[in-house]
């Protein structure tokens, strides 16, 4: 093993949904900045994982999230060709706001294109596995094929999605014992819908319920949607694994052991039982198996499901949350819990983005300081992309200032955002 030093201002922990946001912004202020990222591409959930579903960048009637997730985003787009249609020719049907989604490849690319344009650092396959505070240093410890590095830097933003650097420190965290199931991505295509009855396609898979071909969760919606919708979906988002926890390496292992095996199951049974589906084709399985919830962080402020349905105001409000709670369980498949009108946008406060009693570091994405419920809201993509640019502005104003991250005014951070195209708050 080569044993490497390397010694920067920012570490980010994790180059996903939030975490590759964070350290574009903060590179762009100028400040040293190293991504340590155990997979092989930016944006975590959101492309590795599959989940191309990036919500909100507009409430029913306002942007809510811009600056630089809007601007990749778009940048995505053009590559496509696709134009993005401007909200006000939508309709928002099913839930308050609307939908997007992203080309994983161009995504990932332009990401780290933005990342390295920015001379922020990038290192792939690497596990952080170790934290320590040494002065007014962090020491962080990261494994990889053939090498161990060691990492000295002023400020942290843990962006692990699992709180890995939190828990290396020890910070205190929480974990639900029941958590909402998780999910492995993948696509079916090639079902002639022509052909296909909703009233056949239910009975046959009810049908193969009852005589154990199927199992429960291998169509998560079996009590909200008919079964249709997953043929229409080709089976994307369309699974649950039950008491998933991809927080160590054990936990991960069985959830895709327990996917894949889902994902079998459903297609060997849609591609011999249904009519129209002879010809179809299980095209594309996403690398990993994805939690919704894990570790939560117990922060300077605990947002509660009350605040976030009321739409509370902070004094040091960072940015918006806009969603609905998205509560996923192995009862009912989802309970979906709207506000009362579509005008309230939640948002986030700087103090739940600060472990309680830590300094020099921020915790972004599904591991913020808030309460179950209110987390199956906050936990949006575009709401932790939010959160990522809110974190690389803060760490990037603290190391210029010579303070920490967690005294920087929240005014002047989310300034900052705004100066690099955020909505103002
Ligand atoms: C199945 C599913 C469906 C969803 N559907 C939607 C949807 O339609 N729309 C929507 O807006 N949101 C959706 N969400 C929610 C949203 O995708 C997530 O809440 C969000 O992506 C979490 O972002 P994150 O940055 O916290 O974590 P992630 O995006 O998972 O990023 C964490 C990153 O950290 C890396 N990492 C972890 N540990 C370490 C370590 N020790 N060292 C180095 N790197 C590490 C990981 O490899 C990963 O890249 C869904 C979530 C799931 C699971």
């Amino acid at each position: 093993m080569r044993e490497v030093k390397e010694n920067v201002d920012l570490v980010v922990i994790g180059g996903g949904t939030a975490g590759h946001i964070a350290a574009i912004q903060a590179a762009r202020e100028g400040i040293t900045t190293s991504v340590i990222e155990a997979g092989m591409m930016l944006g975590g959930t959101m492309t590795e994982g599959g989940v191309f579903m990036p919500n909100h960048f507009h409430s029913t009637d306002q942007p809510v999230v811009q600056g630089i997730p809007w601007e990749l985003y778009q940048k995505s787009h053009e590559i496509e060709g696709i134009p993005i249609k401007p909200s006000h020719k939508r309709r928002p049907v099913d839930t308050p706001g609307y939908y997007s989604h992203i080309n994983v490849p161009i995504y990932a690319t332009i990401a780290e294109q933005a990342l390295l344009k920015a001379k922020a650092i990038i290192h792939y396959g690497e596990f952080v596995g170790e934290v320590k505070s040494v002065g007014d240093q962090w020491e962080v410890k990261s494994f990889s094929r053939g090498i161990i590095r060691t990492t000295i830097a002023r400020e942290i933003i843990d962006a692990s999605g699992d709180a890995d650097g939190a828990r290396a420190i020890g910070l205190e965290v929480e974990k639900a014992p029941k958590r909402q199931p998780g999910t492995l991505e993948y696509r079916i295509e090639d079902i002639d819908m022509q052909q296909v009855w909703q009233g056949e396609v239910q009975a046959l898979y009810e049908d193969a319920m009852k005589k154990g071909r199927l199992q429960k969760g291998d169509w998560a919606y079996f009590d909200t949607y008919p079964f249709l919708w997953l043929l229409q979906m080709g089976g994307h988002n369309s699974t649950h694994i039950y008491g998933c926890d991809t927080s160590d390496a054990d936990g991960q292992t069985d959830a895709n052991i327990r996917g894949r095996e889902a994902m079998l199951r459903m297609y060997q049974f849609i591609k011999e039982e249904i009519p129209g589906a002879e010809r179809a084709v299980l095209k594309t399985m996403y690398a990993k198996a994805l939690s919704r919830e894990g570790y939560r962080v117990i922060g300077e402020h605990r947002i509660t499901t009350e605040e976030f349905m009321n739409a509370t105001a902070y004094p040091d409000q960072v940015c918006h949350a806009f969603n609905y709670i998205d509560l996923h369980n192995e009862d009912t498949g989802c309970d979906e819990i709207f506000h009362q009108s579509e005008k309230m946008i939640p948002k986030i406060p700087f103090r739940s983005l600060i472990p309680k009693d830590s300094s020099r570091i921020l915790v972004i994405g599904r591991i913020i300081s808030s309460d179950r419920k209110s987390l199956a809201g906050l936990r949006a993509q575009c709401t932790c992309m939010a959160m990522g640019q809110v974190a690389g502005a803060a760490a990037a104003l603290g190391i210029k200032r010579k303070i920490s991250s967690r005294e920087v005014p929240a005014k002047d951070i989310v300034q900052l955002t705004v100066d690099h195209g955020a909505v103002p708050l």
